[in-house]
């Protein structure tokens, strides 16, 4: 775990673009996400400051880099994706961080001679388009929110909310890759089976209950070989960082086909990720203790460890907002569904990568691990519509006096989350955004 902050988070530090030094940005110099911006016949790699992004081939001759870090950023424009960068690992992005952070700082030689060449090394985020940051080799979702296991089971099972091995297994199933989409995708309704009553046979048609689920994923930087786990001390060495992750999910379809294997149809329509990728580094003043209580059994060991107890959190508000297009038309503003915190997880990322590779089975670089819906213990911040409405037993308002109890076409979920503490420069994600179609 390198919680270490160094000269790149301090709070004073202030960029030669401007509008990294506004309060309300999410992309401040102490932030520096990466992300590909998409151009004529590719992809390239760029880092968000303020309004703009670097793009990191254009700034290659004023990057203060190892030979085999300007190769991958090469890389990364060929192959349209982050991976070659992420594959060198965490020391290698660490350098990058560094090299960045000295480019972008307002009153340094290097700061001046970038600022220089201006335009040519910062393209307006406004208008740019926005590529899917990495290409997905894996992608795996979790279930590490203990409150979201808690609803969910307590509306399918009353009496047995929370199964058996919850405090001792993190539970995980293997998404689908190849639907992962970037935000400003829309996600077309996914027909399938349900069964709308026990006595009566399934029919197929377009699903009534699609929902939402707001969850943080984690990118892997370099992974390991098959045969070898990664051990907890080591797990987040080979995280680059996270994003924001739109589990879509259609409830009526996946309540008829999940027992007894799990998610299938239900899920693998689409997934949608936000643009930028938080590093771990840019979290570090961010980290908080693991929430476990002392009551509860202690993990396996290899699963427990004394660092990953004080600091395996991350301290991370997340938001959900939704708009319908009627809203649109009238011009209202999205209403705020809901507001949660990351912090609150069962299980921490160290142990989801550690029990992920704790059979041998390896991770690779651009590999997506979710969390789960993160959902807290009160309703304001409960992470999916499935429990935001109690399974549509309470709808909510939209401000036009539409009713919500599942996703209708047109709709718009917005995720968002930051960072703030006192004495740090508050970090943003960005947003993860996507437009249901008919
Ligand atoms: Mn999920």
């Amino acid at each position: 775990m390198t919680l270490a902050l160094d000269e790149s988070h301090r709070a004073d530090l202030r960029s030669w673009v401007e509008s990294a030094n506004a309060s309300t940005t999410d992309f401040p110099i102490q932030n520096l996400p990466l992300g590909c911006l998409r151009v004529e016949g590719g992809a390239r790699p760029g880092v968000a400051i303020g309004d703009r992004i670097l793009d990191l081939s254009a700034a290659r001759p004023v990057l203060a880099l190892e030979s085999r870090v300007l190769d991958a950023i090469d890389a990364c424009v060929a192959e349209g994706a982050l991976n070659p960068l992420l594959a060198l690992g965490r020391p290698a992005l660490h350098q990058l961080r560094a090299a960045v952070s000295d480019l972008l700082r307002a009153g340094t030689s290097a700061g001046e001679r970038a600022r220089s060449f201006g335009d040519s090394i910062l393209v307006p985020l406004s208008g740019a388009e926005l590529a899917l940051p990495i290409r997905v080799g894996d992608y795996t979702d979790f279930y590490a929110s203990i409150d979201h296991a808690r609803n969910v089971g307590s509306m399918f099972r009353p009496d047995n909310a929370l199964l058996p091995n919850y405090k001792w297994v993190p539970i995980g199933y293997h998404g689908r890759a190849s639907s992962v989409v970037t935000s400003g995708s829309s996600v077309r309704r996914p027909s399938g089976q349900r069964r709308d009553e026990a006595t009566s046979p399934p029919t197929f048609g377009p699903s009534v209950r699609l929902d939402y689920e707001l969850e943080v994923g984690a990118i892997i930087a370099d992974g390991n070989a098959l045969g070898a786990p990664i051990a907890l001390a080591a797990a987040e060495q080979h995280v680059a960082g996270l994003c924001l992750v739109n589990d879509w999910s259609a409830r009526d379809i996946q309540a008829w086909e999940y027992q007894p294997l799990g998610p299938f149809l239900a899920k693998s329509f689409a997934t949608t990720i936000s643009p930028w990728i938080v590093t771990l580094d840019a979290l570090a003043p961010f980290r908080v203790a693991a929430v476990r209580p002392s009551s509860d059994p202690a993990p396996l060991p290899y699963l427990d460890d004394e660092e990953d107890r004080a600091h395996g959190g991350f301290d991370i508000t997340l938001e959900v907002l939704l708009s319908s297009r009627r809203m649109r038309d009238e011009g209202q503003r999205p209403l705020n569904v809901s507001v949660g915190s990351f912090a609150t997880m069962y299980w921490t990322l160290a142990q989801l990568v550690a029990h992920h590779t704790s059979n041998g089975c390896n991770l690779r670089p651009g590999d997506l691990l979710a969390s789960g819906t993160v959902s807290g213990a009160t309703k304001e911040s409960r992470g999916c519509l499935l429990e935001r409405t109690w399974r549509g037993t309470e709808p909510l308002a939209l401000p036009t006096g539409e009713l919500r109890r599942f996703l209708e076409d047109g709709d718009e979920v917005i995720m968002r989350a930051s960072c703030e503490r006192t004495g740090q420069r508050r970090i943003g994600f960005g947003e993860c955004r996507g437009i249901v179609s008919g």
